[in-house]
């Protein structure tokens, strides 16, 4: 099966035609809309630091659609300290209509072919057109494999971008054959969305632009990927967090959350929301908030900050480390946070706890996209991306505060390190997350279930205190506490029904992710010992 994977950031802006000017149009010029797409991305580079691009819609250009694309940070494809060359870029692209994209994969690396929009060139301007989505397609094997029984198709590169392309391009040929036949507009891009989706099961959010200067939006029947949009007078904009419209100048009160299998439509300057596929249930992915949103950001109405402060005090509501050191009376019990993601929660819990929260590790934020000597392994660059303070840590307790454990390679070299710089007397680990047990199919990079550190210990079974220790002694912990999935949806404050958190208690929200997790615990036998968790009675492999 591909693991091929990409969690991305996807933003729209359409000036919409008709004679009043956005106040947020540069220099008042509706055209020079698209020159705001950077900035949002910007805004967005938490979910993609890989490679980044644009495509933009101008009439009164030959390249009706144009597309720029590169691999990199949002910086340095577009240039920004360069200003310059920055402007020449803005300048080539502009228009009153783009969509744009940040990629973060596990596959296609560093090959520019792979960045996003993936725009279509046609002689019909109709057919010609570009996309770009966030998420993942978990029957992404199947849908290959039917299209490649055909011996007249090809599919040149290992990502389901290919998929999308393929069924949006027959879905145009389809719709517009259907409808120059029944003399209506050619523009039937609700069902280009409904017949493209129709075969997709997974997790996404598409963002689509063609030569006509007709747009769509959509989001999946689940709704699993955010998406949030305004309409501000005649300004149109869409991103895959809020933070990228709210650092836009838009009214916070004027953003929207498109529901699960909705659509939006821009056709002929009109805008139209829809219910474009039925959706029977809701699973919006907890880990955004979580891990994976930017702290400023609100998904679904909830605010990732108030949902991270939330899991902070359940932390602290389960503590039962003593406030005050038996042994010497000292009060020398701090809060660590594992910058950036577990800030919030870590100042939430050391706020109830009345203990004070210090930055002892500092993030080595430059370190990431390099290739330094000495940092081949995982480990190495785990041991490289934190830089313990000894000035803080050193004598004391420390409550460490990070936001999950997969595999589990970052924590047991960032704990070693902790304590050969650091000195501290005792590291308990608190995580704000439940123990990881499944893998993600639906665009979230976590590795196979033999990978997963927790499965290891868990077995299928629950979370017991003599597990939490077995797993803190491998990990080089004095204690280690997660916190449990009953508290997900209280902190992220949507029912549990609404909430993906598969990867958490193996309950996948529709039938591939269901199919691939049966198959994927089938295929792991730990130290060949029986595998508890794998309810397929029909095979025995793992109990021989
Ligand atoms: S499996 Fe986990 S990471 Fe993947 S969508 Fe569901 S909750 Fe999110």
């Amino acid at each position: 099966m591909s693991e091929c994977r990409d969690e991305c950031g996807v933003v729209v802006l359409y000036h919409l035609p008709g004679g009043e000017v956005s106040p947020l149009a540069p220099d008042g010029d509706p055209n020079k809309i698209s020159r705001l797409i950077p900035r949002m991305l910007l805004d967005l580079q938490n979910r993609g630091q890989l490679a980044a691009g644009i495509t933009v819609y101008n009439p009164e250009k030959n390249n009706i659609l144009n597309t720029y694309k590169d691999v990199g940070m949002v910086t340095e494809v577009f240039q920004l300290s360069r200003r310059s060359r920055q402007q020449q870029i803005l300048n080539q692209y502009e228009g009153p209509a783009a969509i744009g994209h940040v990629r973060y994969a596990t596959c296609g690396g560093d090959d520019p072919n792979y960045a996003q929009p993936f725009e279509r060139k046609h002689l019909r301007r109709y057919k010609w057109f570009s996309f770009c989505f966030n998420g993942q397609i978990a029957n992404y094997q199947k849908l290959r494999d039917k299209i490649l029984d055909d011996p007249t198709a090809h599919l040149s590169r290992d990502t389901d971008a290919e998929l999308f392309l393929y069924y949006l391009s027959t879905a145009i040929a389809y719709y517009n054959k259907r409808n120059a036949a029944d003399q209506m507009p050619p523009a039937d891009l609700l069902g280009v969305f409904q017949e493209a989706c129709s075969h997709f099961d997974g997790a996404y959010t598409i963002a689509y632009l063609d030569a006509m200067g007709n747009l769509f939006v959509g989001r999946d029947p689940q709704g699993m990927k955010p998406l949030c949009y305004s309409i501000d007078g005649p300004l149109f904009a869409a991103a895959s967090e809020s933070n990228a419209l709210l650092n836009l100048g838009i009214d916070p009160e004027k953003i929207k959350y498109l529901g699960a299998g909705e659509l939006i439509t821009i056709i002929n300057g009109k805008v139209e929301i829809r219910q474009a596929i039925p959706s029977t249930r809701r699973a919006h992915c907890f880990f955004e908030w979580i891990y994976f949103a930017n702290v400023a950001s609100t998904l679904e109405t909830r605010s990732v900050y108030l949902a991270r402060k939330a899991l902070g005090e359940v932390l602290a509501d389960m503590e039962d480390v003593p406030l005050v050191n038996f042994g010497t009376g000292e009060r020398d019990l701090i809060v660590v946070p594992v910058p950036d993601t577990s800030k919030a929660a870590a100042a939430a819990m050391a706020y109830k706890l009345g203990v004070p929260c210090l930055e002892g590790l500092i993030h080595n934020r430059y370190v990431g996209r390099t290739f330094i000597e000495g940092g081949k392994s995982r480990m190495d660059r785990a041991r490289m991306k934190y830089t313990p303070l000894r000035e803080v840590l050193e004598g004391k307790r420390i409550l460490l505060v990070d936001d999950s454990i997969v595999r589990s390679t970052t924590m047991v070299a960032m704990l070693k390190r902790i304590r050969e710089v650091g000195k501290p007397k005792e590291i308990h680990v608190r995580i704000t997350c439940p123990p990881v047990i499944a893998p993600c199919f639906y665009g979230v990079d976590m590795p196979t279930v033999g990978e997963l550190f927790a499965p290891q210990f868990l077995r299928g079974g629950p979370n017991t205190a003599e597990h939490g220790a077995k797993m803190a002694e491998v990990l080089g912990a004095d204690s280690l506490r997660f916190i449990p999935v009953s508290s997900i949806e209280s902190c992220v404050g949507l029912p549990k029904k609404d909430l993906c958190c598969a990867c958490v208690d193996a309950e996948y929200p529709t039938p591939e992710g269901i199919e691939r997790y049966r198959y994927a615990l089938n295929q792991v036998a730990w130290n060949g010992a029986p595998n508890d968790a794998c309810k397929n009675d029909h095979c025995n492999c793992c109990r021989k």
